[in-house]
């Protein structure tokens, strides 16, 4: 193929003990999927199903990989999800058959410019700039469910420089991992290699430069993010 500028490289995530990647086409958020967090924004979690957005495949960043602070904020937040990779796609996934897409899990970071959302939801505007930032969509490497199972509960915290921030179990989200799964693909086709991050518990804050950021899921490879 004659491209005429130089084609873009294809973001991956690392396999937990292995030199093998996984190809990432495209990176999906749940908002509010957890009752605590909804609360702590004002929001009614009984009342306010989830919904969807997405980052740039190419804002990934990798277990380690510094986050260069980004513009344009001065309230730039950690929020620990745990991710779904899939495996393989589809449209109007049921339930019953959506954990059967997925090919692995890991331990993200929905890092979020805060200010910039506030604006943007004050003013009726798109979420992206606030959510989709280069180097935002930070993902630790995945573990196939081959090898860990289907996580349906277990423990998810953060912690900035070795204080936690963050607890819940994953058995808290309002909206089950297959029920996600199902409910995104009635709106859109899935495909291997995209990435779904599920939601994020109550406790989410800012961060500055110079802290160091982890995110624990039990069962799965911890995801640590230097701020730079
Ligand atoms: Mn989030």
């Amino acid at each position: 193929m004659d491209f005429v500028v130089p084609p873009p490289t294809q973001p991956s995530l690392p396999v937990a003990g292995t030199t093998a990647r996984f190809p990432v086409r495209r990176i999906w958020c749940v908002g509010r999927n957890y009752a605590e967090h909804a609360r702590e924004f004002g929001h009614d979690p009984d009342r306010e199903p989830p919904f969807f957005f997405s980052k740039p495949a190419d804002a990934l960043l990798t277990d380690g990989q510094g986050l260069p602070y980004p513009p344009q904020t001065g309230n730039l937040h950690f929020e620990a999800e745990l991710v779904v990779a899939l495996g393989t796609g589809g449209h109007n996934i049921s339930q019953e058959a959506a954990l059967g897409h997925i090919w692995g899990y890991a331990a993200g970071n929905d890092f979020t410019r805060r200010d910039l959302q506030a604006v943007a939801k004050e003013l009726g505007r798109p979420w992206d700039l606030a959510k989709g930032f280069d180097f935002s969509a930070a993902c630790g490497a995945l573990s196939p469910a081959a090898a860990v199972g289907h996580l349906a509960r277990g423990r998810i915290a953060l912690s900035v420089d070795g204080v936690q921030r963050q607890e819940a179990d994953l058995s808290d989200m309002i909206w089950s991992v297959d029920e996600i799964i199902s409910a995104l693909s009635a709106s859109v086709t899935l495909k291997p290699g995209d990435l779904i991050y599920t939601g994020t518990p109550a406790g989410v804050g800012a961060v500055e430069r110079g802290q160091t950021v982890r995110v624990d899921i039990d069962g799965l490879s911890s995801l640590v993010t230097p701020i730079t």
